[in-house]
């Protein structure tokens, strides 16, 4: 078990999803991972820049939905996916919403309207740092930000760099798969486990097949696309609509291309919820208006060829990662455009099973990266440790109680131990019972298992068993007993049920140990009595026979009606008159106790004297 627990500082570290068309930004608060809304109650920021033409006063800068309205005004000057030059030399990349420049310092790195692909990003972080700071009303300088799977060294090295720009540190670049993982919570599912994310955004695609490897995911595989996502179908649908109306859309100027697909992307999220939408696009070029009609079967024959290339990646990437749909524990669905109803369908069908939906697709990067960055500063312990005991761990003890280790509500992982002994001379092993419940007896508990525990045989009482519980991150319980005279260990691994069991289980157990809280109580306290008076009677009786002289006849007398008294009791059965009985005993005999101790030592010293 990790004793490095202990060691948790309370940093504030934000979450960044750096995406290539849209970012969000989250942080951990009173313990919940949740992402952080701007001014307009928007959780996501498009990861667009606008730079104004600035003077000596510097240069004017907006980011999000404000650097996306100047598009049709000011296309020039507008960065979009600027994520797709990121760690990209001059040359590399062919295409790009603005002109592309070779850096003049001789290094071979690109220049867009003058600045690093760093730099522009650093106004996207900037912009997330802002409306963090705004929401939690403290600094926020760190960061976990994400990346996709495939970014290489260069790449990953200038998403670092883009965050110090803007004032962050960035404390982990993490892979994209990786956080929506953590995001759908599926690192509970356990070593082996392996899991498909899908992620389809606005301008990529990828498909990465992860594996739970010592308590973190891997990447087995990833696949992917960097010229297929939502943009592609905005402009294929806007394309369509154009050639019904015969208009040669690649021929329209820049501004006019810009309405229209943006008109194409609000019909197209409309069309993922209702059958048919109206596209209205009154004096696109100034002059020129289009109003068509599409139903959603016209929109999904339209994208159909580029879901296939979806799909083939999806192929591929099994193939790499050698595995097949059947052997994956689980599909998620992660991008904006994963919305699409015949997208959903297509996954499902090539996987063979329904993808999680748990989660909103297009927050779930920014989800994981926060949870990340919270188990990172502290303020969220990892996820599976939140876990807590759903019911209290014992074993049964002598007379049928149960003796909890664990109490319920116990944080995992955790240990306890407790000193067991024997109920009978010459006793050579025991039967250990695991118990979870809240009831008094152990019959009325459940039992999880139950194993023999060897020890060398010993008088009544003498032997010692240690028995320790431990449950583990993943809630498996593991029973070690050690015979503390030879320091032998039984060990016996009980799976997962010490911790999964259904909430309406726990609460049917906690409810009835509310309810039979006293017969419950009274029935514990006779039996302790009653273990109690099995050994004391014969103890007292022997003490009286060997004792003679040492006794007075009154006190003689009031050990013997005492000692009647307990096996009345006993016989009736009522615990408080039995306890008081006991009690009553063991004060007649207090001193009958002591004499006898006191004569023992004398002999033992005549012995050793003589
Ligand atoms: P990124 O590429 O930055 O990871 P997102 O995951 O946010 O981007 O995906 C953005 C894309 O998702 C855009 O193309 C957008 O049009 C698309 N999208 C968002 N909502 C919907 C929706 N309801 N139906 C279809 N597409 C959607
Ligand atoms: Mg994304």
């Amino acid at each position: 078990m990790q004793d490095d627990f202990a060691e948790v500082t309370h940093d504030l570290i934000l979450g960044i999803d750096l995406g290539t068309t849209n970012s969000a930004v989250g942080a951990v608060e009173s313990g919940f991972p949740i992402l952080l809304a701007d001014e307009d109650g928007k959780r996501i920021t498009p990861s667009a820049v606008w730079f104004g033409n600035g003077g000596s006063m510097g240069t004017a800068v907006e980011v999000g939905r404000k650097a996306l309205r100047r598009r049709s005004a000011d296309p020039g000057r507008v960065v979009t996916s600027v994520k797709r030059l990121m760690g990209r030399r001059f040359g590399e990349e062919r295409e790009f919403c603005v002109p592309m420049e070779r850096a003049a310092d001789g290094s071979g790195g690109l220049r867009v309207l003058g600045l690093s692909p760093e730099e522009v990003s650093a106004e996207i972080l900037k912009e997330l740092k802002r409306i963090a700071e705004m929401r939690l009303e403290r600094e926020a300088t760190k960061a976990v930000i994400t990346v996709p799977a495939y970014f290489n060294d260069a790449q990953r090295a200038a998403t670092k760099r883009a965050g110090e720009l803007a004032g962050l540190e960035v404390v982990r670049i993490l892979s994209e798969p990786t956080a929506a993982a953590l995001a759908y919570g599926l690192d509970k599912l356990g070593e082996k486990s392996r899991v498909a994310v899908y992620d389809l955004g606005g301008g990529t695609f990828d498909l990465s097949v992860l594996e739970m490897q010592d308590g973190v995911f891997q990447v087995l595989a990833t696949r992917g696309d960097t010229r297929l996502g939502g943009d592609d179908l905005d402009a294929a649908l806007a394309r369509s609509i154009c050639a019904r109306e015969g208009i040669d859309f690649d021929t329209l100027e820049p501004a006019a291309r810009v309405r229209l697909a943006e008109e194409a992307e609000r019909m197209k999220c409309r069309l993922s919820e209702t059958e048919q939408e109206a596209f209205r696009a009154p004096f696109y070029d100034g002059s020129r208006s289009l109003e068509t009609i599409v139903s959603r079967a016209d929109f999904e024959a339209r994208i159909k060829p580029f879901i296939e290339r979806s799909i083939t990646c999806c192929r591929q990437a099994l193939a790499d990662a050698g595995v097949k749909p059947e052997d994956l524990q689980a599909v998620i669905l992660v991008g904006g455009s994963t919305r699409i109803p015949a997208v959903r369908r297509a996954v499902a069908e090539f996987f063979g099973r329904e993808p999680d939906l748990s989660q909103h697709p297009d927050e779930a990067v920014a989800l994981g990266a926060t949870i990340q960055a919270g188990v990172l500063g502290g303020t969220l312990r990892q996820m599976v440790l939140l876990d807590v005991t759903p019911l209290s761990l014992g074993i049964e003890t002598f007379g049928g109680l149960m003796n909890i280790l664990i109490p319920r509500n116990t944080t995992i992982p955790c240990k306890a131990g407790e000193m067991f002994t024997n109920a009978a001379a010459g006793q050579s092993s025991m039967r250990l019972r695991v118990l979870q419940g809240e009831r008094e007896m152990a019959r009325d508990n459940w039992e999880l298992g139950n194993f023999e525990v060897p020890f060398e045989p010993a008088p009544k009482g003498q032997a010692r068993v240690g028995v320790q519980f431990r449950i583990d991150e993943n809630g498996i319980l593991e029973v070690l007993a050690r015979d503390v005279t030879t320091g032998k260990d039984t060990v016996v691994e009980i799976r997962s049920a010490a911790v999964d069991v259904d909430d309406e289980a726990v609460g049917k157990m906690v409810g009835e140990s509310v309810d039979f809280a006293f017969e419950d109580m009274a029935e514990r306290i006779f039996t302790e009595a009653k273990l109690k008076a099995e050994e004391l009677l014969p103890a007292v009786e022997m003490a009286l026979a060997s004792s003679g002289d040492l006794v007075g006849e009154a006190e003689r007398t009031e050990i013997e009606s005492a000692a009647t008294a307990v096996r009345q009791a006993l016989a009736e059965g009522l615990p408080n008159p039995l306890k008081a009985a006991v009690q009553r005993l063991d004060a007649a005999t207090e001193a009958l106790a002591a004499a006898l101790v006191e004569r023992a030592m004398e002999e033992a010293m005549l012995k050793r004297l003589g």
